[in-house]
């Protein structure tokens, strides 16, 4: 059961971005008589790190614009206590305290319920030269910032698309190491910064959530924005280059000139104040929850980046760090902790991205992973048009959905198209959350209208291809 929290009682908050500050503002919404602390490492609370890599290409042009509100905002109109330049260093669940260090030294704060709302940080793996200035990893606005400041000092083209100081277009050049979505996201901010881009990846494909056939359209398209991208190619190290800074990757057994590196390969979990106190983590190395968002540790709540959640396809516990489920996981967590008693309905992994001119999306299990969970999975892929013939501006969209051999019951689907994919994934994500199978799928009442739709929408097209393959 939720905790139960008396008036005067105090909710503190670890963690001040989007789950923390999620759950901080449901619990003032439903309990304006308790206390609630938050506590921030950081300088700024509530900012929106989905945006940094637009920050980075100039397409944001304030760095006000990422962030959603100032920790005033939150003591003023919610009467929330945030406490930015404050670290949690230790949780003591048997005196429900928590120990903190700010820039004055060490306190000690006392609560009734507790949210961890930690987040993830970005992986730097301990690789000869890593720590060498121009390597960078993404994940805060510090770090969009720092990132900036290099690309300003190395003369690239200004986010205002003046040409910079360096003139010869592609004479910078940029390894991204990892080619999931933040990486690819940043190759396209740095081709718009007039800095040539090199992704390194250790896998076969970029994109490695999606099947290979779908995530090739994508390396078409990088190539064809002249990205070089080498795949099956582990990075060994870096060396320095004339001015202190990173001068070369060493990759796959050759030395690649570089003036500034991106490591995306990945994040993980922040859990060390919660498995110091002992508190289970999942299989995934993030924070056990119940669909409350209740840990092993009564009292203790978990949300966001830190936190697993149910998959909606599998049943099973899972981590899919992503904003979409930060908001709501802080939502419950926040409405849990001072008494509440909502669920959590689970994750399908929903995602898009806009890669240079295509719109790529996905939803519940790939091929792969529907393999890897113990599924018999079938699939069909079908590529179509996105407007009506007559109607200027079409392009193409594929679309790929992967089923269950037996029943044809929907478990997952992938798209990459010019436009209309961040709608069309939505509806593959409504119908995995209503256990539909293709049948329904293809029965579905979609919109039509030459300027947004052919009449046979691709996601009825996709869905009676695979008809006809149950059928045979
Ligand atoms: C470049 C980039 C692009 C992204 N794009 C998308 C997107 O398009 N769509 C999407 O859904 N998701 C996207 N994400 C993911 C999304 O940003 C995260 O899922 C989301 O920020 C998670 O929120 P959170 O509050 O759980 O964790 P975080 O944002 O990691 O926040 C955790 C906070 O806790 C603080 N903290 C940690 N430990 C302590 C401590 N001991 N004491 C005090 N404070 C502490 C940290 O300083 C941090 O402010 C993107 C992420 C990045 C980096």
């Amino acid at each position: 059961m939720p905790p139960r929290m008396k008036s005067g009682g105090r909710l503190v908050v670890i963690g001040g971005d989007a789950a923390g500050m999620s759950a901080a503002s449901r619990a003032r919404r439903l309990r304006p008589d308790v206390e609630i602390v938050v506590l921030e490492r950081g300088d700024i609370v509530s900012y929106g790190a989905c945006s940094l890599p637009y920050y980075i290409s100039g397409v944001v042009e304030s760095r006000d614009d990422l962030i959603v509100h100032a920790p005033e905002f939150f003591r003023r109109e919610r009467h929330i206590d945030v406490r930015t330049g404050t670290e949690a260093v230790q949780l003591k669940p048997r005196d429900r305290t928590v120990v903190c260090r700010t820039a004055f030294g060490e306190e000690s704060i006392t609560y009734d319920t507790l949210v961890l709302a930690t987040g993830a940080k970005a992986i730097r793996p301990p690789l000869p030269g890593v720590e060498l200035p121009g390597i960078f990893t993404l994940r805060s606005i510090p770090d969009g910032d720092a990132i900036r400041d290099r690309l300003a000092a190395l003369g690239a083209a200004t986010p205002q698309g003046e040409t910079g100081a360096e003139t010869v277009p592609g004479a910078i050049r940029a390894a991204v190491v990892g080619g999931g979505y933040i990486g690819l996201e940043m190759a396209e901010a740095l081709v718009a910064r007039g800095v040539r881009v090199t992704i390194i990846e250790l896998l076969p494909s970029v994109l490695s959530t999606y099947d290979k056939d779908m995530s090739d359209l994508v390396l078409r398209e990088l190539l064809d924005r002249n990205v070089i991208v080498r795949t099956d190619t582990r990075v060994e190290g870096f060396e320095g280059g004339s001015d202190g800074h990173v001068g070369c990757v060493l990759a796959g057994g050759q030395r690649l000139s570089t003036d500034i590196v991106l490591m995306s390969v990945g994040v993980r979990p922040r859990v060390e104040l919660a498995s110091a106190a002992g508190i289970d983590l999942g299989r995934s190395g993030a924070i056990a929850v119940d669909p409350r968002q209740i840990t092993s540790e009564p009292g203790v709540l978990a949300a966001g980046d830190c936190a697993e959640s149910p998959h909606i396809v599998t049943g099973r516990s899972t981590w899919i760090p992503l904003g979409t489920t930060a908001n709501k996981h802080g939502r419950i967590a926040g409405e849990n902790a001072v008494g509440a008693d909502i669920r959590f309905a689970g994750v399908a992994g929903t995602n898009v991205t806009k890669i240079f001119g295509l719109e790529v999306a996905q939803t519940g299990l790939s091929t792969a992973a529907a393999e890897r969970e113990g599924f018999a999975p079938d699939s069909v892929r079908i590529t179509g048009t996105t407007r009506s013939h007559a109607y200027p501006g079409s392009g193409r969209i594929t679309v790929k959905l992967v089923f269950e051999q037996q029943t044809g019951r929907l478990l997952g689907g992938q798209m990459v198209g010019v436009e209309g994919v961040a709608k069309r994934i939505d509806i593959l994500a409504t119908a995995l959350a209503a256990q539909m199978d293709v049948h329904a799928l293809a029965a579905l009442d979609l919109s039509y209208a030459p300027p947004f739709a052919p009449v046979w929408d691709p996601i009825l097209i996709a869905a009676n291809q695979a008809v006809k393959k149950l059928a045979r």
